[in-house]
């Protein structure tokens, strides 16, 4: 078991005992705030366990249920916060239209409840720290939320120390208790309508998980960027045009954009990706030439010319066009390789040949290199440049 799955089951058990002791002091004390009390520690059992169940089910998947069953959490939760509700209607009802009880054991409870703030604190203070450590939103809200429960048997506690002088002071410690119960409930069920909904992130996770993906230097625009909460995880699409042109360079890129996301935000469960090249104005083609008049070679390594031009997109102009020596036509050895290696570094799209390589090492390089190789039948540069 991972340490955060750990730490939010150890929260469960907390507040599960607390529950039990609470529900106890209830029963002999009479009082209605503790019984609000140990209600409020019961919506604080049902907030914990939601994380721990959502990430054990949310692995689950099957031909049914490709997308896994992360939303299972949210659903769990809108039926857990509509049922702390109405205990918290019947508590409330309870409360106000029945006479003011006399509590008693006062003197009892009061001692126990106060001992509950020791283990409280402690387990607080150590959430905190693990939550740090394991840079884990959930668990930190869920470690900031003790201080409320601090307070809460704080409010019970002084009711209970009034009610001997004061009747109604326990109805309005059970008041404000349940006041503190309807806020956590709410949240809860806010927070699951908006990711069964869909809803993006916050804005700080969306403006982090922005940042970590522009901060490639290969990202040449964010077109678009969405992060969705699904149960407790996040999914992020995001569509970037890439300034590399090769397709294998591109994924890898894609791959390091995933693991960076992953790295700066907690509990990302899917990062995926659309890229496109950067939009091009230009295209560059090139072929080998037999002469400076313009005559296509049937060889490729050793042609003594090279012909590069490149043509608009936008209208089919001819913008730049140059014809070079071949500077490896005296090489000895795997000039066409050399030749192939000039026309990549010179960045071209589209190179035409006459003859086929089938299987040399230009066509592995071109290849490699994302350039497209077109076989032509036509004898002239002028022709290759009205295609
Ligand atoms: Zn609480």
């Amino acid at each position: 078991m991972d340490n955060g799955k750990r730490v939010a089951l150890y929260s469960v058990a907390v507040n599960v005992a607390l529950t039990i002791v609470k529900g106890w002091l209830a029963l002999i004390s009479g009082s209605t705030a503790v019984l609000s009390e140990a209600l409020h520690s019961l919506t604080d059992v049902v907030g914990s366990l939601s994380v721990w169940i959502g990430i054990k089910i949310s692995r689950v998947r099957s031909p049914q249920f490709p997308w896994g069953l992360y939303k299972v959490e949210n659903i769990a939760a809108v039926i857990s916060a509509l049922f702390i509700f109405l205990i918290a209607y019947e508590v409330a009802k309870d409360a106000f239209t029945s006479e003011a009880k006399e509590v008693v054991n006062i003197g009892r409870s009061i001692v126990t409840l106060g001992f509950l703030m020791v283990p409280v604190l402690l387990f607080a203070q150590y959430e905190r720290k693990k939550a740090k450590e394991l840079n884990s939103p959930s668990l930190l809200a869920d470690a900031r939320h003790w201080v409320t429960d601090i307070i809460s048997i704080g409010v019970v506690i002084c009711g209970l120390a009034a009610s001997p002088y004061f009747p109604f002071a326990d109805k309005i410690s059970a008041l404000i208790v349940i006041i503190i119960v309807l806020k956590v409930g709410f949240e809860i069920l806010r927070d699951s309508i908006k990711s069964l909904l869909d809803a993006s992130v916050d804005k700080e996770t969306l403006k982090s998980i922005r940042d970590t993906v522009a901060g490639f230097e290969e990202v040449s625009e964010i077109r678009a960027l969405n992060a969705r909460n699904s149960g407790s995880f996040i999914f992020v699409h995001a569509d970037i045009r890439l300034s590399s042109t090769r397709l294998k360079e591109a994924h890898k890129v894609a791959d390091s954009i995933e693991e960076a996301v992953k790295e700066a935000v907690p509990f990302i469960e899917r990062v995926s990706i659309h890229y496109e090249p950067i939009k091009k104005e230009l295209t560059r083609y090139a072929a080998p030439l037999a002469n400076k008049e313009g005559n296509i070679s049937p060889h490729f390594g050793s042609a003594p010319f090279v012909a590069f031009w490149d043509k608009r997109l936008s209208d089919d102009v001819i913008v730049n066009e140059e014809i070079i020596e071949n500077p490896f036509l005296k090489t000895e050895k795997g000039k066409g390789i050399k030749v192939a290696e000039l026309i990549v570094d010179k960045k071209v799209d589209i190179v035409y040949i006459k003859e086929s390589f089938s299987g040399k090492g230009p066509e592995y390089l071109f290849s490699d290199a994302g350039v497209e190789v077109s076989k032509t039948d036509l004898k002239k540069l002028s022709q290759l440049k009205e295609k």
